[in-house]
């Protein structure tokens, strides 16, 4: 009987649906025209009654008729059993709403990170990095709060104040180290617990593929079973409205049964803009706390900690002159060491003052030359799609008047707005020389005291590339 119900019940919902929701379901006795099924837990229950009562009702009423009834029979904790009195009532059929007939998704396209297939739930992939711990994260004036608070929350979770628990802060600082922590120690406290550790980015293109495959249904529900929730980078959600919505509706449920959630971000929420007031404001139920670019002392425990794990032996005055130069993030701190590793054993030298100092001064090289080569490209590009000619001809020898214009504009901006000499910025317009980029700017410049129109252009740029000043 059980086996024909679940084809009606297939023909009527999805399969992501009907995998999660059905599949788990064992039929246990049939008594005359009462069917009593085994449902895995009192949420379960709750779920298959709130949002699958009507193909429920269906499915029993084609097998045992008007007379026919449901019983649930809930699994408390192992082996435990609780009979929860029938509550279907099929007798009045008419009341069966029309089944939702939506194509099914192609499991290929949906969720391909996540097997969301996994049934049930508890037993699904948190994407959890073993990597990082409470034990290997050190503690120190700038991370206390953050630090504390993401202990008790996995030791509590859902249980303690810092409900939602916002973790915000610069790269580097250990934001997605402490989500992982947490995840980890509950999982490890308690194993039967459903952890999801997911980047906002991720978030966003699974909804989105939900979307196309109208499978928003299933990736809510998915979302909804989950007990601790662990969102990265939730300032990826600015500006998209309808991956927002559909978080809020998440955050909501999960938020109102217990279910512990927490998220990081790059940006206080306050100053984060493209996110809606009514989600910020549910941060304000829950707990903000930041994460600062750590002090010497901690950045010497981090360096310490760093060598004993990895097996590193540096003499300590280097230890120190790392932690004391190295003052931008705990990611770059790390890079040194394992930069400073690798040199040492590729020069066949000990690691001393005079080797960190060159390994240090390479690294600070190394990010200029980058922002450099971004600048001048982006300032390229913005240039040649605002001028509409390609970057082939803004680069080439052509002299066509419209694309040595908006050639003239960009050596202008690259003079006015990069570090770069006259010579580099000539190198990087396809070979031309330093005088042609001066005369470029000074051309630039005097039309720009003459003529009110270009200089409208110059600032449309400017306001495109994000530059101030000047
Ligand atoms: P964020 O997510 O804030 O950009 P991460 O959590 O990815 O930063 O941290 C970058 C690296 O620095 C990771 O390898 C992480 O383990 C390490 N790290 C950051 N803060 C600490 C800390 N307080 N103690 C130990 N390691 C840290
Ligand atoms: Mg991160």
């Amino acid at each position: 009987v059980w086996k024909n119900c679940l084809k009606v019940i297939r023909a009527s919902v999805g399969e992501q649906s009907f995998k999660t929701w059905f599949e788990p379901i064992r039929p246990v006795k049939l008594h005359h025209t009462v069917l009593t099924i085994q449902v895995p837990s009192q949420f379960f229950y709750e779920w298959l009654e709130e949002h699958y009562v009507n193909v429920l009702k269906k499915a029993i009423y084609s097998e045992l008729g008007a007379e026919g009834k449901l019983e649930y029979s809930i699994i408390i904790d192992k082996g435990n059993e609780q009979h929860q009195p029938f509550t279907i009532n099929i007798s009045n059929p008419k009341n069966v709403k029309p089944v939702d007939h939506s194509p099914l998704p192609t499991q290929k396209q949906f969720f391909s990170p996540f097997d969301m297939r996994t049934v049930p739930p508890h037993h699904a992939h948190s994407n959890l990095s073993n990597k990082y711990s409470f034990e290997n994260f050190i503690e120190g004036e700038c991370n206390r709060l953050a630090y504390s608070a993401s202990f008790s929350v996995a030791h509590n979770p859902g249980a303690t104040a810092f409900n939602p628990l916002v973790i915000h802060g610069g790269v580097g600082l250990g934001k997605t180290h402490l989500l992982h922590a947490i995840g980890n120690e509950v999982k490890a406290l308690f194993p039967e617990k459903f952890v999801l550790y997911v980047p906002s980015d991720l978030f966003i293109t699974q909804f989105v593929d939900a979307l196309k495959n109208q499978a928003v249904q299933e990736f809510t529900n998915y979302y909804m079973q989950v007990e601790v929730l662990l969102v990265d980078d939730i300032q990826f959600l600015a500006g998209k409205e309808k991956t927002q919505e559909n978080f809020f509706h998440i955050f909501n449920y999960l938020h109102q049964s217990g279910k512990q959630i927490v998220m990081t971000c790059d940006t206080a929420p306050k100053d984060l803009k493209g996110l809606h007031d009514r989600l910020l404001s549910r941060f304000k139920w829950g707990l903000v706390a930041d994460v600062q670019v750590p002090d010497y002392t901690t950045r010497l425990s981090i360096v310490k900690a760093k060598m004993q794990t990895e097996g590193i032996k540096i003499p300590n005055e280097v230890v120190e002159y790392v932690a004391k130069n190295v003052d931008t993030n705990v990611r770059e701190l790390q890079g040194v060491l394992i930069s400073l590793v690798a040199k040492a054993s590729l020069m066949r030298q000990e690691i001393d003052i005079d080797l960190t100092e060159k390994t240090l001064n390479q690294i600070i090289q190394n990010v200029k030359q980058i922002e450099v080569d971004l600048n001048i490209e982006l300032i390229q590009k913005a240039v040649a799609e605002h001028f509409n000619v390609s970057l082939d001809d803004l680069l080439s020898g052509t002299r066509k008047k419209e694309v040595a214009n908006a050639r003239q504009i960009a050596m202008f901006i690259c003079q006015n707005y990069t570090n770069m000499s006259l010579k580099a910025i000539g190198e990087y317009f396809g070979g031309r020389d330093h005088s042609t980029v001066s005369h470029a700017s000074r051309t630039v410049t005097e039309r720009l005291e003459n003529d009110p129109l270009y200089k409208n252009i110059i600032e449309a740029l400017k306001a495109k590339l994000n530059l101030r000043g000047k």
